[in-house]
C-alpha cells in the first residue's frame, strides 16, 4: 500500500507535450504551446476614433473640406493647414492631420467647416496604440478565451500552435452493469471534462480477462490515458490487477485512504492507466484527489484548490495510517458530513466540498475548525 502523498508524487512526474496547429475558430479553451509575438503594429495606420473632420491645426476654426475617407479606404491623403477631410470611425486619417473634430462639434456651410466647440482629445488612435510590433502579446501556457482570442485575431493569425487535448478512454467493468446503472463512467466523464481533457467512453467490459483486455486495447488505439472503474479489489472477479500486469506494469495498487483504498495506477505501452474502485463515492473521491490534478497537468491548465475554514458539526473518527476523505455540506460556516457509505452516490452528490483527515490523525472533533476543499 502506498500513502496518498507518495502516490501524488508519482503521478506528478507525468506530462503530455504533444502539440498541433489548429484553426482559430477551434481554439477556444485550448492552451498555447508557443508565445505569440506581434508581427505588426495594431493599428498599422493612424485611425479615426470618431466620425468627424481631420485637421492639422485646431486654432484656425474654419476649414475647407477637400475629401472624404471611409473605413477601408487606404489612400495616402495629405492635407494643408486650412483644409479638412471628412473621416469615418475606423478610417485612415490623412498624413499630417493631428486631430479629428467630431461632427457634433462643427457647423457645415457648403464646403466650409467651422469648429463651434473646443475638443479635448485628438480622437486619433495612433499606429501601435493597441498592440506594438515585436511585443510578446500572449504567452505559452495561456488558455485561449473570448478576450485574448481578439489579440490573435487582430494580428491576422489563423492557425495557432496549441497543446493537444489529452484523450481519455473510459471503461466501466462489472457483469452487473446490465442490471444496475453505470454511474462511474458518467462521473469520470465529467471529471475528465472538468480537467480540460477529452473523454471517450469505450464501453463497459464484463468481468472477463479477454473482454477487459480487448476494451483496454481499443482504448490504447484511440487514447492517451485510460481509466477503468470496478474490478480492482480483492474479489473473485476483480481481474484488473492481473490484466494490467499482463499488458504492462502496475506502478501502485492500493492507497492508504478511505474511501478509495483499492485504486490502482499503472502503465501500458507507456500510457497511464488508472483503475478506480467500483464503489461510486470511492471512485469519485479518487477522481477528485488524483485524476483532476493529474489530468489538468497533462492538459497544461492550472490546478488550484479553493479551501475554506469551517466548524465541524459532529465528530468524524478516522483510522491511524489512513487518509480519510469526507464530503461535507457547508452552511453558515459549519461543515456537515454527508458520507453514508462508499457505494451510495448521495454520500457525495450534494456535498459542497471534501475534508481530509491526515494519516497521523484518528479523529476530528465536533467544533474543530477544518479546511474544506470546496468543489467549483
Ligand atoms: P467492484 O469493485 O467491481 O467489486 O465494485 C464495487 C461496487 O461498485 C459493486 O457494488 C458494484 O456493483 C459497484 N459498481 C462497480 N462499477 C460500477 C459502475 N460503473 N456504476 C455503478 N456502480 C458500480
Ligand atoms: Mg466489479
Amino acid at each position: 500500500m502506498i500513502g496518498v502523498c507518495d502516490a501524488k508524487n508519482i503521478l506528478n512526474k507525468y506530462s503530455f507535450n504533444k502539440t498541433n496547429y489548429i484553426d482559430i475558430y477551434d481554439s477556444y479553451g485550448k492552451v498555447l504551446a508557443k508565445d505569440i509575438i506581434s508581427t505588426t503594429d495594431i493599428p498599422f495606420f493612424n485611425k479615426s476614433d470618431k466620425d468627424g473632420y481631420a485637421v492639422v491645426d485646431l486654432n484656425l476654426k474654419y476649414y475647407t473640406l477637400i475629401d472624404e475617407v471611409l473605413a477601408g479606404d487606404m489612400r495616402n491623403l495629405k492635407i494643408k493647414n486650412d483644409e479638412c477631410v471628412h473621416v469615418a470611425t475606423g478610417a485612415k486619417v490623412p498624413d499630417g492631420a493631428n486631430y479629428v473634430i467630431p461632427i457634433e462639434y462643427v457647423e457645415k456651410l457648403g464646403n466650409e467647416i467651422r469648429l463651434v466647440e473646443d475638443i479635448e482629445e485628438t480622437n486619433i488612435i495612433k499606429i501601435g496604440d493597441d498592440i506594438k510590433k515585436n511585443n510578446e502579446v500572449l504567452r505559452k501556457g495561456d488558455i485561449i478565451n473570448e478576450r485574448n482570442i481578439g489579440i490573435i485575431a487582430s494580428l491576422g493569425i489563423e492557425k495557432i500552435k496549441v497543446y493537444e487535448t489529452p484523450k481519455v478512454g473510459i471503461i466501466s467493468t462489472g457483469n452487473e452493469l446490465h442490471s444496475i446503472k453505470d454511474v462511474n463512467s458518467k462521473t469520470i466523464f465529467s471529471i475528465v471534462k472538468k480537467s480540460n481533457c477529452q473523454p471517450i467512453f469505450i464501453g463497459s467490459a464484463k468481468d472477463d480477462i479477454d473482454d477487459l483486455k480487448s476494451k483496454i486495447n481499443k482504448a490504447l488505439e484511440h487514447c492517451d490515458v485510460i481509466i477503468t472503474s470496478g474490478g480492482v479489489s480483492a474479489g473473485k472477479k476483480d481481474y484488473l490487477p492481473r490484466v494490467v500486469s499482463d499488458m504492462g506494469k502496475i506502478i501502485f495498487h492500493k492507497v492508504k485512504m478511505r474511501p478509495g483504498m483499492p485504486m490502482l495506477f499503472g502503465e501500458i505501452n507507456e500510457k497511464p492507466i488508472f483503475c478506480m474502485p467500483g464503489n461510486v463515492t470511492s471512485c469519485l473521491t479518487c477522481s477528485y484527489v488524483f485524476l483532476l490534478p493529474f489530468l489538468k497537468k497533462l492538459a497544461h491548465v492550472p490546478f488550484s484548490k479553493e479551501v475554506v475554514k469551517a466548524h465541524l458539526s459532529e465528530d468524524i473518527p478516522s483510522e491511524y495510517g489512513m487518509t480519510y476523505y469526507r464530503p461535507v455540506k457547508l452552511k453558515n460556516g459549519v461543515a456537515y458530513p454527508t458520507f453514508k457509505g462508499s457505494n451510495l452516490i448521495t454520500s457525495i452528490a450534494y456535498a459542497d466540498g471534501l475534508i481530509e483527515i491526515k494519516e497521523d490523525e484518528t479523529l476530528k472533533n465536533k467544533d474543530d475548525i477544518v479546511d474544506v476543499w470546496v468543489f467549483d
